[in-house]
């Protein structure tokens, strides 16, 4: 097992340098793979590949992907699992993932514990190659719902070493866990990166000094990033990932665009016509999972904007580039007491209302938010309640929390709708100055 993992990673790690040709055949060879295995094994794309008067054999090079129609969230979401999901595949032992509310009705994905792990690798390559060490304690601030119930025997000894904070907890705690942790790297949320950032300021804490700092799952804005750095003295590398398909895209070294993952995922960037966009162009992010075997995602449309890019990186990686546009930041929340709650705090307690099939938090006034939920399929009469007894749990009741049910929420330019947004204190990221 931990063989095949070093196995992998050895081979993960070599992909980064293969050249254009030989990265080419390796993409077409796993191409041709997922597409056979997908039409024989899943019944969706086999209607589909029907409907489109395409065999498999059809798809020999990736010039060939255009020829299959495009797969949305939606496209799945209305069918039953046995329609998304290999035939053969264990579900007893799959591992489930939920894709977030903010863009429509949550999808739920479906992993082997193999390419569960594949995605730790691949995401771990990603740390390593921007200086991860084996020795290295890493602090993670994550959904406490999320954290491993056990360790693995060689955390035990040293390697691999994590610890896991929650995203609940305001930057006081994170610091003084922090400051007896001393970790030498931190992952986790933008918006809890900048809070901290700005409390070991104001405090003048010393202690902290992580070497690397990771930022996922939320914009990173320009400003933020510059309070994280200037205060941690760190470069942080940010990582774009998506629940569907795992870490999709990341900064290497010189941290300026985003290295792809070609060797696990094919992204395409196609135009608002349905056209590819060029180097330089917007376009919304199409993507093709090379491992996903237990269930396929063939040309599906995450519909983040993203624009590729034709540069070579200066670090002499091969994996192509892009520059990502991850619309702006959500907003952070402020409390009558003047303390502030990261934005990951609701878009957290959110992903577990899997009956919500969109959401919207706005902070009003200083006094009062309001969520705008889209009832998704089988809602709970009970979740607004829910919804809202878990908000005055992490505010300690300090907000009045309105509930209101619509039809429809509307989307902004980059096609996500911004979930939480503050008429408070807008675009505190943009504001910070350090
Ligand atoms: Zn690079």
């Amino acid at each position: 097992m931990i063989l095949n993992s070093l196995r992998q990673l050895k081979h993960l790690k070599k992909n980064q340098y293969l050249s254009t040709s030989e990265l080419r055949s390796l993409q077409e060879e796993k191409l041709r793979n997922i597409v056979a295995h997908a039409y024989k094994n899943v019944r969706y794309y086999r209607r589909l590949f029907d409907g489109a008067g395409i065999r498999p054999d059809d798809i020999r090079t990736l010039d060939d992907l255009c020829k299959i129609p495009i797969t949305t969230k939606k496209d799945l979401q209305g069918l039953k699992q046995e329609e998304i999901v290999s035939g053969g595949a264990d579900m007893d032992k799959c591992v489930v993932k939920y894709t977030s509310g903010s863009t429509g009705q949550p999808l739920k994905i479906f992993l082997s514990p193999g390419e569960r792990d594949y995605q730790i690798l691949l995401n771990l390559r990603i740390l390593m190659e921007n200086g991860l060490r084996l020795t290295d304690k890493v602090a993670y601030l994550i959904n406490p719902y999320r954290f491993p119930k056990s360790k693995f025997w060689f955390q035990r000894s040293g390697i691999l070493r994590r610890e896991y904070l929650s995203v609940f907890d305001y930057p006081e705690k994170h610091a003084a866990l922090l400051m007896r942790m001393k970790p030498d790297v931190l992952y986790g949320y933008p918006s809890n990166l900048t809070l901290l950032a700005l409390h070991i300021k104001e405090n003048a804490i010393n202690e902290i000094r992580p070497r690397l700092v990771f930022s996922v799952a939320e914009a990173l804005e320009p400003n933020a990033r510059k309070a994280i750095d200037s205060i941690m003295n760190v470069s942080t590398c940010d990582i774009l990932g998506t629940i569907e398909i795992g870490d999709i895209a990341w900064q290497c070294e010189a941290r300026s665009g985003y290295h792809v993952s070609a060797d696990a995922a094919l992204v395409e960037f196609l135009k608002d016509d349905g056209r590819p966009a060029g180097p330089g162009e917007e376009g919304k992010l199409i993507c093709t999972s090379l491992y996903g075997y237990t269930m396929p995602l063939i040309r599906y449309a995450v519909n983040d904007i993203c624009v590729p890019s034709d540069r070579t990186c200066s670090c002499g990686r091969t994996l192509p580039m892009m520059e990502s546009i991850k619309g702006r930041a959500n907003d952070f929340i402020i409390l009558p007491d003047g303390k502030v709650i990261a934005s990951c705090f609701l878009v957290i307690i959110m992903q577990a209302f899997h009956d919500v099939a969109q959401y919207r938090i706005v902070q009003e006034d200083k006094a009062r938010l309001i969520v705008s939920l889209v009832k998704g399929k089988d809602f709970n009469a009970r979740t607004p309640d829910l919804i809202r007894k878990e908000i005055d749990r992490i505010t300690g009741n300090a907000l009045r929390v309105d509930m209101e049910i619509l039809d429809e929420l509307p989307r902004d330019k980059s096609g996500k709708i911004r979930t939480v947004v503050s008429k408070v204190i807008p675009g505190m990221q943009e504001k910070i100055s350090v």
